[in-house]
């Protein structure tokens, strides 16, 4: 099969690699329709984590289920389905709980938990950005879709990331009905974390970023877009909300933040939070940030130590959460609101393209260029 192939800092290729098969009778493979590329995939393509080379890319996938494992009863061939990014088994100590997030079987690392499709440090399962993926204890984790799963498919496919992720920010950060809040980041992430907080019926919601584009969508949908490059973010944020910081608030960028002179500080935006929102708020983050990984010294972990002013965090009386997303504790609501028409999550996309198409994608939106918001790869045309 074709796969979008990992072959060192900044180099992909579209590869023929040995087709995805079922290794175990709770497998399924699944024919992909839609795939997205995804911020957390540049931290791999730019060579900041030790991603073997070889390897697929690919953790946001829509497909058709086209091989069912002896021991798979519920999922059928013909079935078009999400993947959460998320592989649990279901069953461990932790999937009991709900925290398919940190399912301790599946990861191999000792003293680890949580695996995903095509990622560094979380385990050998091989990405969606290809022709067909394998999908591990396909029972629990696809989620199905319904009858117009074809015609929306640049929605439901932001069902196995990007949403769920958007709006569990929104979750950790208790977003309430009539609360202002500012979300820092106007990526794919910080604009579904805007979507879902709007969604949730907030009151004023502020987004922070510099690229235009990026600022504009997050306009189009009814949030106060706030560019960092002409001033400070968190006097902006004073402003709207009379000088007394936003209820909530949402960190959607990571350890890759910038400073106001274009320079990384994985700090930035976690103090600008402390800043921005109000004595007591709570803060969802969902940017990531990285410890050191076990099999040896990582860039990205050195850049991932972020020395936030933990004493005004303690002295405002605020919360944070922090973490991978749960996809499957929300993508069956969020499924429903794409299906009725309540929700849009497509309105991110700005590019629809070929796998072939994939290596090329990669550059532009790893330069962030204008109009690269999120592009979905379509591997069977
Ligand atoms: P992205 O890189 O496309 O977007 C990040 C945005 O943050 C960019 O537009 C950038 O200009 C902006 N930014 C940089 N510094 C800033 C600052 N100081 N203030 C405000 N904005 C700033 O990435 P994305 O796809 O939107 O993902 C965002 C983060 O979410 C990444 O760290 C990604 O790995 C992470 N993520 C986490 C989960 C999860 O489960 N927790 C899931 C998916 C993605
Ligand atoms: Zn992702």
């Amino acid at each position: 099969m074709k796969a979008l192939v990992y072959h060192g800092p900044r180099k992909v290729s579209v590869d023929n690699v040995a087709d995805a098969a079922i290794q175990k009778p709770t497998d399924v493979v699944v024919k992909i329709t839609s795939t997205n590329i995804c911020g957390s995939d540049l931290h791999m393509y730019e060579g900041r984590t030790d991603f073997e080379e070889g390897r697929i890319f690919g953790h946001e996938n829509v497909g058709e289920v086209v091989e069912v494992g002896d021991a798979v009863d519920k999922i059928q061939v013909g079935d078009m389905v999400s993947a959460p990014f998320n592989i649990s088994c279901g069953h461990c100590r932790n999937c009991e709980h709900g925290l398919t997030n940190y399912c301790i079987r599946m990861q191999p690392v000792d003293g680890w938990a949580g695996a995903a499709y095509g990622f560094a440090d979380m385990g050998p399962y091989a990405g969606g950005q290809a022709e067909f993926l394998r999908v591990p204890y396909a029972d629990f984790n696809l989620l199905r879709l319904p009858e117009d799963a074809r015609e929306k498919q640049d929605d439901y496919v932001m069902l196995s990331d990007i949403f769920p992720t958007g709006y569990h920010a929104t979750e950790m950060a208790d977003v309430q009905p009539g609360d202002s809040v500012v979300v820092y980041g106007s990526g794919p992430v910080g604009l579904m974390a805007a979507y879902s907080a709007i969604i949730k019926g907030a009151g004023k919601v502020m987004v922070v970023d510099r690229h235009p584009d990026r600022l504009r969508l997050a306009e189009q949908i009814g949030a106060i877009p706030i560019d960092d490059s002409k001033g400070s973010p968190v006097d902006a944020v004073l402003n709207e909300t009379d000088g007394v910081g936003a209820d909530k608030g949402c960190e959607c960028v990571g350890y890759q933040a910038h400073d106001p002179n274009g320079n990384e500080d994985p700090a930035m935006t976690m103090n600008n939070l402390v800043n921005s929102v109000k004595f007591t708020g709570k803060i969802g983050c969902v940017g990531v940030f990285v410890p050191q990984d076990p099999g040896g010294p990582d860039q990205m972990a050195q850049q991932g130590k972020a020395a936030f002013d933990f004493g005004m965090f303690w002295f405002k009386g605020q919360q944070v959460g922090v973490g991978q997303a749960p996809i499957k504790r929300y993508n069956r609501q969020l499924r429903e609101l794409i299906h009725l028409g309540k929700a849009k999550p497509s309105f991110i996309v700005s590019h629809d393209l070929t796998l072939d198409q994939g290596p090329d994608a990669y550059e532009h939106f790893d330069k962030r260029e204008e109009s690269w918001t999120k592009v979905v790869l379509h591997p069977n045309g």
